[in-house]
């Protein structure tokens, strides 16, 4: 805003004369819109907009698609790209136009946030309102603008979606994706629970808090074996499953599966038919996406070792989506590349011009973008970027089987990926998030996921954290929390923090935690005096806490391991080990107490089960059974 610039009078002493307006016959997507912007002028304000007639034109606040709105002047021009808006401010209207009902939606939440809104976590701490600032005087500077996503898909694979689903969390998620403008929202199923699932979402209004936002369905992700089961087809026709260690394997479901027979033309014949009468059945999925059972491995007969994984697949969704099409032209079908079987490029295949490649490089060190040329699967990505003509990139930004558990904001790859994904005309910006629990820490790169491509390059990464910082944890403490985000999240020190977050931290790395611990302990003093910014850094602060107890863990496990390969040679080298094997049980069960009580006492900031069953067993637990057991025998 400059000096000149008119300011607009909205709200004086809580009073107003504006009104607000969203045509009769509008759609549910905009009528929501309307619904969400009363909701927080209420909240702001404390006060009700009242509606106006048809016949008002003067104070004004029209909620609605640009094409309806032809009486209003001044309009800016649309803004290029995918679901766009133009929000004008002047003293006789404001106008919220979308370009599509999606369009109007993320008008109002860009005008909210011009307002002082913000929706940097979901809403799923009663101790963490939602951020809006309360006035009384409200004003607004004259002026115009339009917006459009720079990139057409942006999809949310949800972790209140994977596997288990409780409403009561996935709601406040669904509701924040679409306030962070993603605009598809991914489901990860259970095999035997597809159609309970899907009944379960229509019944707790899971499609519906969808709906009225604009946001598809896609899933239902690794389902092979639900359309294929072994349990009803493999005693008839044993040679549609895969063959490994000379047999035909049933093992459809049970890690690692076995895919079944993807050169088999009647195999193939079943699998589509149930496809197809799947996506009869349900409607509500737009976006089909389904894979292979996660970890499956290949059939091993002639025919497919001759052929490939990746072009029996392709050579497959060839002809799948062809069917698909016949049924609803709207569904799109996608496949996805860099992934399990779909690691290796096609050799003979090319994919339909309508399927969507999905490329997924599990395992990335987001240290590494995809726009850097020592990006390890470069050429990968590049080839099969060229197969495909709608292509969208899984990135792991919020998958904590690898990435940092305490979620470091990942500046370089969030910057250089969205630069990528433009210079190369990427459509689909795709983020995980997995496990639940983990939410609140996962939230700044999710969110940036779905609104900086958006908003490129008009919010960067770092001017978020700085934003972040100022609305969330107040202006007192803003600085000291930005400078924390920055150089936990920046590229020299992102390997420490993958380094802590295995338990493998060194004396540098810890070095470096206690500085930023001691910053956030005084950002502790800086926020004590309200209440509500207290309680954000608090909880910051015994997420890091954590994490500084278990940044060094695991070097007791990774010591005793290495003296057992080494060969305890006499009976008082045992007993050391042995003692040192105790020592190691009790940082175990203080790990599991601890983080019990973190995710007990702040939401969003551990999953002690996740932490119990993919980190303290996986690499703690096992190695150290495995040195018992040598010294045992
Ligand atoms: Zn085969």
């Amino acid at each position: 805003m400059n000096a000149s610039q008119k300011m607009i009078l909205l709200f004086k002493n809580g009073k107003t004369h504006w009104k607000i307006r969203v045509p009769v016959d509008a759609g549910d997507i905009e009528k929501f819109a309307c619904e969400e912007i009363c909701k927080y002028i209420h909240k702001i304000t404390g006060t009700t907009l009242s509606y106006a007639d048809e016949n008002e034109n003067d104070l004004i606040i029209y909620i609605g698609l640009r094409k309806d709105t032809r009486f209003i002047n001044d309009l800016p021009a649309p803004a290029e790209g995918f679901d766009g808006y133009s929000i004008l401010v002047s003293n006789r209207i404001i106008a919220i136009l979308g370009e599509n009902p999606r369009g109007v939606l993320y008008g109002v939440y860009d005008f909210l946030e011009k307002l002082g809104c913000r929706w940097y976590h979901p809403n799923l701490d009663p101790l963490d309102p939602e951020l809006i600032h309360q006035k009384q005087n409200l004003d607004l500077p004259e002026g115009a603008w339009s917006e459009a996503a720079k990139i057409k898909d942006r999809i949310y694979w949800v972790s209140g979606f994977a596997f288990e689903i409780i409403p009561e969390r996935l709601i406040p998620q669904i509701d924040w994706a679409a306030k962070n403008r993603f605009n598809c929202l991914s489901w990860q199923c259970v095999f035997d629970r597809i159609e309970s699932d899907l009944e379960l979402m229509n019944d707790k209004g899971i499609f519906e808090a969808m709906e009225k936002r604009g946001l598809n369905l896609h899933g239902p992700g690794h389902a092979f074996p639900y359309f294929l089961p072994a349990s009803k087809y493999f005693k008839d026709h044993p040679e549609w499953y895969g063959y490994r260690d000379g047999n035909r394997q049933s093992r459809d479901t049970v890690f690692p599966a076995v895919t079944f027979c993807l050169s088999n033309p009647e195999a193939c014949e079943q699998f589509m038919k149930n496809v197809e009468m799947f996506v009869k059945k349900y409607p509500q999925i737009k976006r089909l996406d389904i894979l292979p059972a996660d970890g499956a491995v290949a059939c091993e007969c002639e025919k497919c070792r001759e052929s490939g994984s990746s072009d029996l697949i392709i050579a497959l969704f060839n002809k799948l989506i062809a069917r698909i099409e016949r049924i609803n032209p709207e569904i799109t079908v996608d496949v996805v590349p860099g992934y399990g079987l779909l690691e290796k490029t096609p050799v003979k295949i090319t994919p339909n011009d309508k399927l969507i490649g999905v490329y997924a490089h599990w395992g990335r060190n987001h240290k590494t973008s995809y726009n850097d040329a020592d990006y390890e699967r470069r050429s990968n990505l590049l080839v099969w970027k060229s197969c495909f003509r709608e292509f969208w990139i899984c990135s792991y930004y919020a998958a904590n089987s690898h990435q940092p558990f305490f979620g470091p904001p990942f500046i370089h790859a969030l910057k250089y990926d969205t630069e990528f994904y433009l210079e190369q005309g990427v459509s689909g910006a795709f983020v995980l998030e997995f496990p639940f629990g983990l939410w609140w820490n996962n939230a700044f790169n999710v969110r940036m996921g779905g609104i900086y491509p958006y908003y490129h390059p008009k919010r960067d990464p770092v001017s978020e954290i700085r934003d972040y910082a100022v609305h969330y944890f107040g202006e007192k403490a803003a600085s000291l929390i930005a400078e924390f985000f920055l150089m936990l999240g920046d590229n020299r020190n992102l390997d420490k923090c993958y380094r802590a977050s295995r338990g493998e931290a060194d004396e540098g790395d810890m070095k470096f935690l206690k500085e930023l611990s001691g910053m956030l302990k005084r950002c502790l003093q800086i926020a004590s005096d309200d209440a509500v910014y207290s309680y954000r850094v608090q909880k910051l602060n015994a997420c890091f806490d954590f994490l500084i107890f278990f940044a060094p863990s695991r070097r007791e496990i990774m010591e005793i391991a290495k003296t057992a390969e080494e060969g305890v040679k006499d009976e008082s080298g045992k007993r050391e080990l042995n003692d040192k094997i105790a020592s190691a049980q009790k940082t175990i069960e203080e790990i599991l107490q601890k983080s019990a009580e973190l995710e007990k006492q702040y939401p969003g900031v551990m999953d002690a089960e996740w932490m119990k069953s993919w980190m303290i067993h996986r690499t703690y637990i096992s190695p150290l059974d495995k040195v018992e057991k040598s010294i045992g025998e």
